[in-house]
């Protein structure tokens, strides 16, 4: 590492709040599934910013649409109506087949978002304002509070004082844990169809299946936090569109803006006509046309690279790959995943790995410490695959050589 990068890593260190542990590594540019580090170093890139980057760094086109944004108006205030939130609003609509939008400026917002609707929903019903919210055990749905109280993992939550919502955790894929916690206050059940941060775990779709209809039977909000796991990254516009299971409130944040903070979360006409009315709900950017901009052009670059498709054809060829190495490593006991959101699942912590990866040119995180994630830009080609596996073979088998001695 150059000096410079150094010295600026040690003042990042002084001055910034010390919540990441980070790679020792200043990113500078990126361009297409590559990334370049201050020092000049070039980095193949199956992280895209965590699931945000869709079709890679610097795209043209993306650029000059946000350069042509800019140069008309980038804020405006939800005081008042702007042309690209209009136009991205519909063609979410259109693409998720829910009513209602309202965009935010980050995942953890969108939830917040659509936990307040599902409480007012449930309000509205019984006037009561003790509600509940049934959440799964490994999920993630980010590090505000109302986000926080319905994520299962303790080790994000301790520390924090009482969470804003009271919240019941069931296991994913065990109906029976999910039924047994519903009472006549739960106002909603919230769940990924893919878990990322818990470990690239995939909803079985009987459960999705049960877990709707008793949402129904019980006039319970489903909401399916889509912001890992939707925007084709299983191959899937949105991943419940694979399951035949439509929520009544999604959360959407990422790759909606392919690095621009928006989120959006979107709602059945059923669950707008009775929750969030004027004044209950507010953002002063969400929604501005700087970063709805953003959104119709990431929807554009969707359909004009037929993004959705190529990661379903691209899947087979990642899934086998994956599945070799879990025959050919001892170290490496299971793959697991949707698309191009992909685990491995390792008998140790997988950090070693990362930083060996990361000096020979890959760049890869982890989803728990013993988890391999893989969540690359969607624009990848079998040709980068293989590039990624012949870099990453090397850093397990000399993982696995260095533990034996
Ligand atoms: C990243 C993530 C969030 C939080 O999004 P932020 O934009 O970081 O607030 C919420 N839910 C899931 C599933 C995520 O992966």
């Amino acid at each position: 590492m150059s000096r410079q990068m150094n010295e600026m890593i040690e003042e990042a260190e002084r001055d910034l709040l010390h919540t990441y542990n980070r790679y020792p590594l200043v990113l500078d540019r990126g361009d297409g599934v590559y990334l370049y580090d201050s020092d000049g170093r070039k980095y193949l890139d199956f992280m895209a910013g965590i699931a945000v980057f869709a079709f890679g760094y610097n795209n043209r086109e993306f650029n000059d649409a946000l350069k042509y944004q800019i140069g008309k108006i980038i804020h405006t205030s939800n005081y008042f109506y702007n042309e690209p939130a209009i136009r991205a609003a519909h063609r979410l609509k259109e693409l998720s087949g829910m009513d209602r939008v309202f965009f935010t400026n980050s995942g953890a917002e969108s939830n917040e978002g659509a936990l307040k609707a599902a409480m007012k929903y449930a309000c509205a019903k019984d006037g009561r304002n003790d509600h509940e919210v049934i959440a799964m055990h490994h999920s993630f749905h980010g590090r505000t509070y109302g986000a926080l109280s319905v994520t299962g993992n303790d080790r994000y939550r301790r520390s924090f004082g009482p969470m804003a919502c009271n919240v019941r955790f069931a296991e994913l894929n065990d109906f029976d844990s999910v039924e047994a916690l519903v009472n006549d206050r739960t106002c909603a059940v919230i769940l990924e169809a893919v878990q990322g941060e818990g470990g690239l775990v995939p909803a079985e779709e009987a459960f999705l299946t049960r877990v709707r209809a008793l949402c129904d039977e019980r006039d319970i909000l489903l909401i399916m936090d889509e912001v890992q796991c939707g925007m084709g990254r299983t191959g899937y516009m949105f991943a419940w569109q694979k399951y035949g299971v439509k929520p009544d409130i999604m959360s959407c944040a990422k790759a909606l803006g392919c690095g621009v903070p928006v989120g959006a979360f979107l709602m059945t006409e059923r669950a707008a006509a009775r929750s969030l009315a004027a004044g209950d709900h507010g953002t002063t950017y969400g929604g501005n046309p700087f970063a709805c901009a953003a959104v119709n052009k990431v929807l554009d670059l969707f359909e004009e690279m037929e993004l959705v498709k190529h990661v379903r054809e691209l899947t087979p060829y990642f899934e086998s790959k994956l599945d070799g190495l879990v025959v050919k490593y001892k170290s490496v006991r299971e793959r697991r995943g949707a698309g191009l959101m992909q685990g491995l699942v390792f008998d140790r912590p997988v950090g070693g790995i990362i930083g060996d990866a990361m000096k020979h040119g890959l760049i890869l995180i982890n989803a728990g410490s013993d988890i391999l994630r893989f969540v690359p830009p969607l624009i990848i080609t079998e040709r980068e695959i293989d590039e990624m596996l012949s870099i990453l073979e090397p850093a397990i088998a000399r993982e696995e050589e260095k533990n034996r001695e």
